[in-house]
C-alpha cells in the first residue's frame, strides 16, 4: 500500500466518498537517493510530499512507511444485479442500462463496478456500494436495474437488489470478493489498458456515443473461444474521487475528478506463449484501448492501469505542469536517476537494458 499502489494514486469503491489513497495520507518516512530519511507530510517537505502522492513509483524515494486518516465504521448499502450472460445482446443492454446512469452514480456517492462480460454462461454484474442513502433511496437509484434483471428465469439471476450492511468490511467480504469468487490473480501473464473517462461524455448529445464504445471496448477484449483470458473481460470502474475536491498537495491527473468511469480491459497469455502470441495480445489491446482513445482524444489515464506502451505518456499520465514539476523534484533527490522503471518520471528510454523485457 505505501508503495506502488500511493505512488500513483490509490483508487479503490469508497474513493468517491472518502477520496483517492492518496488524499488520505498524513505522511511518508522515505529514504531519499541523495541520502537521509525524512518525513514528508503537507507541512513537511512538499515537494517530496507531492512526487509520493501521485507522481509514480521510483520518483523521489523509497517509502518506508506511510501514515492514513481512517474514517468511522459506517453502515452502507451494498447493490447487486448479476446475471449469468444469457447472449452477447443482454451483455449489451446491461452495458448500456448501467453505464449510462454512470454519472447519476457517482453524484448520488456511489462507488463499484460494472463488471460485465460477453461470455456466454459468465456473469455479467454491477456491484456498487453507497455510505450516504437509505435502503429505500439506494433501491429507488438502481431499480430500472432491477427490474431488467428480473425478467430473467431464476436460474440467470445471481443477485438482485440493495442488501445493507454495517461496515464496509462486511460489504468487501460478502459482495465485493464474495459472491464474484474472483480472487485477483497472481503473477498471471497479463497487461492492461485503460482510460479516465469524464463527465462531458455523459452530456445528453454524448451519452449514446459513450455507451457504444464501452460496449464495443467490452467486446474487443473478448479473446476467441481457447484463447487466455483476463479474468473479466472488462472492468468499468466507478472508483474515481468524484466528489473529493482536489487538495494541490498531490500529483495525480486533474481527469480523475471528474472521471466518471475508470475504463479497464486486459489481454493475457500462458506462460509458455511465443513471443509472437504474446505480442499479438498486446496489438489487440493496443487497437481496443484505440476505442477510448478515439472517445475521449487527449485523454488522460491511471498511470497504474495504462497501457504499458502509451503513446505521449507524459500527458497522459500527468498534466503538463505537474510533469515539469516532478521533473524538477527528481532532479533534486534523485540526480542520477537511480530510481527509475518504465515510463516513470526519469525513465531511461526502452534501449536501456534494463527494459528488455518490455521491447
Ligand atoms: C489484480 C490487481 C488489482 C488491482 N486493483 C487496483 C485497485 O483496485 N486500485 C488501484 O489503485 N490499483 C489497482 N491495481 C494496480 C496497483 O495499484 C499497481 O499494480 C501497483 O503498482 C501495486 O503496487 P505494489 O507496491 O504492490 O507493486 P510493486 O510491483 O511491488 O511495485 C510497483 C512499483 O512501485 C515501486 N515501489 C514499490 N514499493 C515501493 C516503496 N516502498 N517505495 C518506493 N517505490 C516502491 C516499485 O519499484 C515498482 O516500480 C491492481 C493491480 C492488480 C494486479
Amino acid at each position: 500500500m505505501s508503495g506502488g499502489w500511493l505512488a500513483s494514486g490509490g483508487h479503490g469503491v469508497l474513493a468517491n466518498a472518502y477520496g483517492l489513497g492518496v488524499d488520505n495520507v498524513i505522511e511518508f518516512k522515505v529514504v531519499l537517493p541523495v541520502g537521509g530519511l525524512v518525513t514528508a507530510s503537507r507541512c513537511q517537505n512538499k515537494d517530496i510530499f507531492f512526487a509520493l502522492a501521485g507522481g509514480g513509483p521510483n520518483t523521489v524515494g523509497v517509502v518506508m512507511e506511510s501514515t492514513h486518516i481512517t474514517h468511522p465504521v459506517t453502515p452502507m448499502q451494498v447493490a447487486f444485479m448479476g446475471i449469468l450472460t444469457p447472449t452477447v445482446n443482454d451483455a449489451k443492454k446491461f452495458m448500456e442500462l448501467s453505464a449510462s446512469r454512470a454519472l447519476d452514480f457517482q453524484k448520488r456517492g456511489w462507488g463499484g463496478y460494472l463488471a460485465i462480460t460477453p461470455r456466454v454462461g459468465e456473469m455479467s454484474a454491477i456491484i456498487m456500494v453507497n455510505p450516504k442513502l437509505s435502503t429505500a433511496e439506494a433501491t429507488s437509484d438502481v431499480q430500472p436495474i432491477i427490474d431488467w434483471v428480473a425478467t430473467f428465469p431464476a436460474d440467470k439471476i445471481v443477485a438482485n437488489g440493495v442488501f445493507p450492511v454495517d461496515t464496509f468490511y462486511q460489504a468487501f467480504t460478502q459482495f465485493l470478493v464474495g459472491p464474484t469468487g474472483e480472487a485477483a490473480p497472481i503473477g498471471q501473464p497479463a497487461t492492461v489498458g485503460s482510460r479516465l473517462l469524464t463527465e462531458e461524455l455523459w452530456a445528453p448529445s454524448a451519452v449514446n456515443g459513450t455507451v457504444k464504445a464501452l460496449q464495443d471496448y467490452m467486446i474487443a477484449l473478448d479473446p476467441p473461444a481457447g484463447e487466455e483470458s483476463y479474468g473479466i473481460v472488462v472492468q468499468y470502474c466507478l472508483t474515481s474521487p468524484f466528489n473529493t475536491p482536489a487538495t494541490g498537495f498531490t500529483a495525480e491527473p486533474a481527469a480523475w475528478r471528474k472521471t466518471v468511469l475508470h475504463a479497464l480491459g486486459g489481454v493475457a497469455w500462458s506462460y509458455d506463449s511465443t513471443r509472437d502470441y504474446k505480442q499479438g495480445r498486446k496489438t489487440a489491446l493496443d487497437t481496443a484501448v484505440g476505442i477510448l482513445r478515439k472517445l475521449k482524444p487527449n485523454g488522460q489515464c491511471y498511470m497504474n492501469e495504462c497501457f504499458y506502451d502509451e503513446p505521449n505518456y507524459e500527458k497522459t499520465y500527468w498534466d503538463s505542469a505537474v510533469y515539469t514539476k516532478l521533473v524538477a523534484i527528481k532532479k533534486k533527490y534523485d540526480p542520477t536517476a537511480l530510481l527509475n522503471c518504465w515510463k516513470c518520471i526519469g525513465w531511461k528510454g526502452a534501449s536501456n537494458p534494463k527494459y528488455k523485457c518490455y521491447t
